[in-house]
C-alpha cells in the first residue's frame, strides 16, 4: 500500500530528483570550480542501493523521478540502472537533466530502457561562449544531443539556459527563437547562489523579467499559456505563432515555494530536502549499518515533514555545503 508523504505545510510531497554522481565532463562557471575535487566511488551510492531507495520511496507516493548529477550520463550501467527504475511500481515519470554530450551514443538505449525524456543544458547558440561558460565544451556536441534526444523521442525537449551576466544575457533572443521552428521548451534559470562559486553567482544574476523584456524588445510580445500548473517551477509564455514555447525560472526574484513538492537525493546518499538550504538527512549511512526497510521509511518520513520553506538568500543565507553539480539542479 503507498503511504503519500506531506510536509508540515501541507505540501504533497512526491517529485524525488537524484543525483547519480557529482562529477562532470564539462565545468560550468556557475556550477562549479574550476579545480574540484570528485568524491570516490565507495563513497556514493552503488546502483543496489539506489535501486531499494527508490523502491522505498515509491511505496511513499513518489511516482516521478529526475536523473541529475553531475553529468549523468557519465555514470557506468546509466541504460541498466533506467531500466530497473521505470520497472519498479508506481514510478510513471522518469526523466534526466545532461548535458547532452553523450546522447548521440545513449539517447535510443535510454529511450528503450525507458527514459521518457530530458532536459538538456544549453545556455548560448555562440561556439566561442559555449566554450567560455563550460570552460572546455563544444557547442556542436550538444546539438548532436538534442538531435539525437529528438530522433530517440525523448520529448518534449526542454533546453534549460541560465542566464548569466557578462557571459550569456544577450543570447536568450537566439535561443527563444528556437521555439517558432521546433516544438521545444526553452527554459531561462536565474542563476542561484551555492558556496564555492556564490561570490560570482551573486554578481552575475540576471532577473527572469530583465530577460523576458530582452526577448520581447527583439521577438514582440510574449502570450502567457494558459493553465500554469503551481508544481511547476517554470512560467509558461509562447512567441506568437510559435511550435514551442518559453519557461522563466525566478527562482531568486519569484520563489515558487508553495507548490513544490521535490526533494533531493544526493550522489553520497543525502536526502535535500530544499535546493537553496543546506538542510540534509543522511540514507547512506543507516542503509550501510542495517537499518530495514521500515527503519529507513521512518527516517524519510520524519525528514520529509521538516521541509524547508523558502529560501534565506534576502538574508545572506547562502548554501554552503555543495555546489550545483553536487546537488543536481
Ligand atoms: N550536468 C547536467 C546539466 O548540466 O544539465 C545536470 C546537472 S546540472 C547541475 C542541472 C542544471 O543546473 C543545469 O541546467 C545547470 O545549468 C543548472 N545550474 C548549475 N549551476 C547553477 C546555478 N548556480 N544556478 C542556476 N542553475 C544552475
Ligand atoms: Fe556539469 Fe551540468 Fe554543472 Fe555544467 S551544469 S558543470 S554540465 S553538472
Amino acid at each position: 500500500m503507498v503511504e503519500p508523504m506531506f510536509d508540515q505545510y501541507g505540501r504533497h510531497i512526491h517529485y524525488l530528483r537524484i543525483s547519480l554522481t557529482d562529477a562532470c565532463n564539462l565545468r560550468c562557471v556557475y556550477c562549479m570550480p574550476e579545480h574540484i575535487t570528485f568524491r570516490r566511488r565507495e563513497e556514493l551510492l552503488n546502483d543496489e542501493e539506489i535501486l531499494r531507495l527508490v523502491r522505498i520511496f515509491a511505496s511513499l507516493g513518489v511516482d516521478k523521478i529526475r536523473l541529475t548529477g553531475g553529468e549523468p550520463t557519465i555514470r557506468p550501467r546509466l541504460v541498466e540502472l533506467v531500466r530497473q527504475i521505470k520497472q519498479v511500481p508506481g514510478i510513471r515519470d522518469l526523466a534526466m537533466t545532461t548535458n547532452g554530450l553523450l546522447l548521440p551514443e545513449l539517447a535510443f538505449p535510454l529511450k528503450q530502457a525507458g527514459l521518457d525524456r530530458v532536459n538538456i543544458s544549453i545556455d548560448t547558440l555562440n561556439p566561442e561562449k559555449f566554450h567560455a561558460i563550460t570552460r572546455w565544451g563544444r557547442l556542436e556536441d550538444v546539438w548532436a544531443g538534442i538531435n539525437a534526444a529528438e530522433a530517440a523521442g525523448l520529448t518534449p525537449i526542454k533546453l534549460n539556459c541560465v542566464v548569466t551576466r557578462g557571459f550569456n544575457e544577450g543570447d536568450v533572443v537566439d535561443l527563444a527563437r528556437l521555439t517558432l521552428e521546433h516544438p521545444w521548451e526553452v527554459r531561462f534559470i536565474e542563476l542561484m547562489p551555492f558556496g564555492g562559486v556564490a561570490e560570482f553567482a551573486q554578481s552575475a544574476v540576471v532577473t527572469s523579467d530583465e530577460t523576458r523584456a530582452r526577448i520581447e524588445a527583439a521577438l514582440g510580445p510574449l502570450e502567457e499559456v494558459p493553465g500554469y500548473d503551481l508544481r511547476d517551477p517554470a512560467r509558461p509564455y509562447r512567441l506568437p505563432g510559435a511550435k514551442g514555447r518559453l519557461g522563466f525560472i525566478d527562482t531568486i526574484s519569484n520563489p515558487f515555494c508553495e507548490g513544490c513538492g521535490r526533494i533531493r537525493l544526493t550522489a553520497d546518499g543525502k536526502l535535500r530536502l530544499c535546493l537553496l538550504r543546506d538542510k540534509e538527512v543522511d540514507l547512506l549511512t543507516p542503509m550501510r549499518e542495517g537499518a530495514d526497510d521500515e527503519a529507513m521509511k521512518e527516517i524519510i518520513v520524519r525528514a520529509v515533514w521538516e521541509k524547508p520553506w523558502g529560501h534565506g538568500l534576502a538574508k545572506k543565507v547562502i548554501p554552503q555545503l555543495r555546489v550545483m553539480s553536487q546537488i543536481g539542479g
